[in-house]
């Protein structure tokens, strides 16, 4: 966000959209704040007065002061609250909390299938977050949001999975609903590759604004970030660029009912029926994985073949966004180099020399982590929001009096 202030629409306080300068962490004094803003001293020390008796921000030591009275620098104070972050997936769920940056403090990981059920899942979910929070020496009173990625297609306005194919018993269940019955706190809930996305932003790229992370596992979909937000479309649909149809999957059966789509033809389970064709022993993408890394010819040839089919599609989309950074993530991306070089083959030769001059394609950075600090940012991006600030105060100083 820039230095600018914005109006605050909700409260009188005001204090939200002050804080917003804070959220990076650097240390600012009174005078900084006040030319900023443009606002009074007066007021400045009315709003900060007000995150202050939250617990949001404090003094800190200015180390680079020489003589005289040190400057009264306020900052951020990270640790002053905790957000709950899951990553739940087909067959793992990782619980974690995190400080007001992202930071993880403690985590939990362990097998467990989504198709148990959301009631098992989220239970487990709500279990293992008390455990940690006990571990912190913290309590449910210390956590401010929780935030959860889902493997399947997610209504973002009420946190409701949508058809998901993969999560039995999970088709419209009102997620936030039930975890706040258990944990009174608000709970915001999106698919899996649009909190990578944000995870791999946030670990790697804080100044790029139009990110692209795509996502090559059992399944193929993207989260995009432009002009520095996560796009959700409509429904919260967009991204999911699995089943755009592809040249060179014209007559394959897709498990989503049409023909001809790039997950028919690109995904790991796809690339690993390819090599059954040619005789070998593969049963998954995990398997073609392991055969890249053994340098099997066969493997290489068809992991940089679905590179180029997933760059058909990823040609079209730097087109519609012209984004500076293309991450790749997911397990097949674990193949390296050789998804990558089939995907940069067709990109850089296929697009339009303007939208690739500066354009990256990169191996995703946050990797394994992506997931589980995107999680973390979706609920600190929500629950650090100029309007839940100003609620969070109002009702403060309203129980206050
Ligand atoms: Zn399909």
């Amino acid at each position: 966000m820039s230095d600018a202030m914005r109006t605050s629409v909700l409260g009188s306080t005001g204090a939200g959209d002050l804080f917003q300068l804070l959220r990076d962490g650097r240390p600012r004094t009174r005078a900084e704040l006040a030319a900023v803003t443009g606002l009074a001293r007066s007021t400045i020390g009315l709003r900060l007065d007000a995150l202050t008796s939250l617990g949001l921000i404090g003094p800190v030591a200015d180390a680079a002061s020489t003589g005289g009275r040190p400057p009264s620098r306020i900052a951020l104070k990270p640790s002053s609250r905790v957000v709950l972050a899951a990553d739940l997936g087909a067959s793992h769920a990782h619980v974690a909390l995190a400080d007001l940056m992202g930071g993880e403090l403690a985590s939990h990981t362990e097998r467990l299938e989504i198709s148990l059920g959301p009631e098992v899942v989220l239970g487990w979910m709500v279990e293992h977050a008390d455990r940690l929070l006990a571990e912190l020496g913290k309590s449910r009173a210390d956590l401010i949001a929780a935030g959860i990625g889902l493997p399947g297609p997610v209504e973002f306005s009420t946190g409701r999975p949508v058809n998901p194919p993969i999560m039995p018993g999970w088709d419209a269940f009102d997620v936030p609903g039930w975890v706040h019955r258990h944990m009174p706190i608000p709970v915001y809930v999106d698919n899996d590759v649009n909190i990578m996305a944000l995870g791999e932003r946030t670990h790697s790229w804080p100044e790029v604004d139009h990110l692209f992370f795509l996502k090559v596992a059992t399944g193929i979909g993207s989260g995009i970030i432009s002009s520095g937000q996560l796009q959700r479309g409509a429904q919260g649909s967009a991204g999911d660029i699995g089943h755009i149809p592809v040249s060179r999957g014209a007559g394959i059966q897709c498990r989503c009912g049409n023909t001809g789509c790039l997950e028919a033809i690109a995904s790991g389970p796809a690339i690993a029926a390819s090599l059954r064709r040619q005789g070998r022993d593969v049963a998954t993408g995990d398997d073609v994985v392991e055969l890249v890394r053994r340098g099997d010819l066969d493997a290489v040839r068809a992991v940089r073949q679905a590179g180029r089919d997933i760059g058909e599609v990823l040609t079209t989309c730097v087109s519609l966004i012209n984004p500076s950074v293309i991450a790749l993530g997911g397990s097949m991306s674990e193949a390296g180099e050789h998804l990558l070089a089939g995907v940069r083959e067709v990109v850089y030769s296929r697009s339009m020399p303007l939208a690739t001059e500066h354009l990256q394609i990169v191996q995703s950075r946050a990797a394994d982590d992506a997931a589980i600090l995107g999680a973390s940012m979706l609920a600190i991006h929500f629950a650090l929001a100029p309007e839940a600030l100003d609620a969070l105060a109002a009702a403060a100083s309203s129980s206050a009096q």
